[in-house]
């Protein structure tokens, strides 16, 4: 989940790291208004959720009132790469003497959190990595420890940071760590950390994104989400209530399995004979009718999905109890909405077969049958 600057600058002003004066705003009287409020010269600056709004004309000064309602009327409503501009934010302008780049992010290849420094900040910094890696300094955090004084120091003067403001830059870097462990941040970024001529250091732009699988722990984090972009998916929501392991993905081939190997293999399966897979679907242990049955809820409330394949393995877990429970669950139905294909093996799986109803569901033997058939019926239905 990726937050707006705002929101952004409220977290790291909130952890300590200097950030302007600013107000959000959604008109252009409120723009004009906190301007006043401020005091001239302002930057106005889109919020959407876009990098490189400098140059895409998303960010402009103002110097007074008729140049503030200027450009904000530009700003608001303003398509910013498909983005409809409904706010800017109205901030102090910094006077800058020079701008920096400090981020913190996961190294995945080094399986790290990594903190960097750049005095080549401003400017689009994955440009700088590429053109000129040396001129970002990196310092790999051990996340059992946090990230020592020492090592931000280390980063900042390897980067060639100006002694003057090493120590309050190793501050903010130091900081920002800290924010981005504490918030389960994916990257956490200053660009511009602009340098005012008598040595101050100020936030002029925040980037904040966090872990979408953090989001039930970060409730402050959650509430930013005003758009509702990042909020979980009505079927895992249902997922999580009927205690089921459960991804939903983009295909139409239904998958119940039980065992997180054996879904895994029927998804891939389905692949394989040229469908694609809606779910990931592990039912676990046991599986009396109701476990059955919420499963199908699951597969059948998914309206992508065409045909359902219902893969058993019974080891603890009896073939017959499986048929049972399915036979029950599709009793329900006047009408079952969508085709479902059926594989048991392991344990009871021939009395299993024998117990399943064949006006309800289809019967395969192996489980490259199953998968084939309910591949087959998704196409018809996708035909
Ligand atoms: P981004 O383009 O979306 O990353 O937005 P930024 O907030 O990083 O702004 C881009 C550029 O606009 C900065 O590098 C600055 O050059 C300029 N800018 C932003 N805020 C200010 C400000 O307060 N004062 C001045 N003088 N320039 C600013
Ligand atoms: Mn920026």
């Amino acid at each position: 989940m990726r937050l707006h600057e705002y929101q952004a600058k409220e977290v790291f002003a909130d952890a300590g790291i200097p950030t302007p004066a600013a107000e959000l705003a959604a008109s252009v009287d409120d723009a004009v208004a906190a301007a006043e409020a401020i005091g001239y010269p302002v930057a106005v600056k889109a919020q959407v959720h876009v990098g490189g709004r400098g140059k895409a004309g998303g960010i402009e000064l103002a110097e007074s009132e008729s140049e503030v309602r200027e450009v904000a009327d530009d700003i608001l409503g303003m398509d910013l790469k498909g983005y409809t501009v409904e706010r800017v934010l109205v901030e102090e302008a910094v006077d800058f003497v020079n701008e920096l780049y400090v981020g913190v992010t996961m190294d995945r290849g080094e399986g790290k959190p990594v903190a960097m420094v750049s005095t080549r900040g401003g400017v689009n910094i994955e440009e700088v990595a590429e053109e000129d890696p040396e001129a970002i300094a990196r310092e790999h955090i051990d996340p059992a420890f946090g990230m020592h004084p020492y090592q931000a120091r280390r980063a900042v003067y390897e980067a060639g940071v100006d002694r003057d403001i090493a120590n309050s830059v190793a501050r903010v870097l130091q900081t920002l760590y800290q924010v981005w462990e504490d918030r389960d941040g994916s990257d956490a970024e200053i660009n511009p950390l602009m340098v005012t001529a008598d040595d101050e250091i100020v936030a002029a732009d925040a980037v904040l994104n966090v872990d979408d699988d953090a989001l039930f722990r970060q409730p402050e984090m959650a509430e930013y989400d005003e758009e509702g972009e990042f909020s979980e998916d009505e079927l895992e929501r249902k997922a999580d209530e009927y205690g089921f392991d459960y991804v939903r993905l983009s295909g139409n081939v239904g998958i119940i399995g039980n065992g997180a190997g054996l879904v895994m293999t029927t998804l891939d399966l389905v692949d394989y004979y040229g469908g694609e897979p809606a779910n990931f679907l592990d039912v676990g242990g046991g599986a009396k009718a109701e476990r059955i049955s919420n499963a199908l809820d699951m597969v059948f409330s998914d309206e992508n999905v065409d045909a359902v394949v219902f893969n058993i393995f019974g080891g603890i877990t009896r073939g017959d109890e499986v048929a049972r429970g399915i036979n029950e669950a599709l009793e329900q139905f006047d009408e079952i909405p969508k085709p479902v294909v059926v594989r048991l093996a392991g344990t009871n799986a021939e009395e299993g077969m024998e117990i399943l109803n064949a006006d309800l569901v289809t019967v395969e033997q192996t489980l490259e049958d199953a998968v084939q058939r309910a591949v087959g019926y998704a196409e018809e239905v996708d035909q």
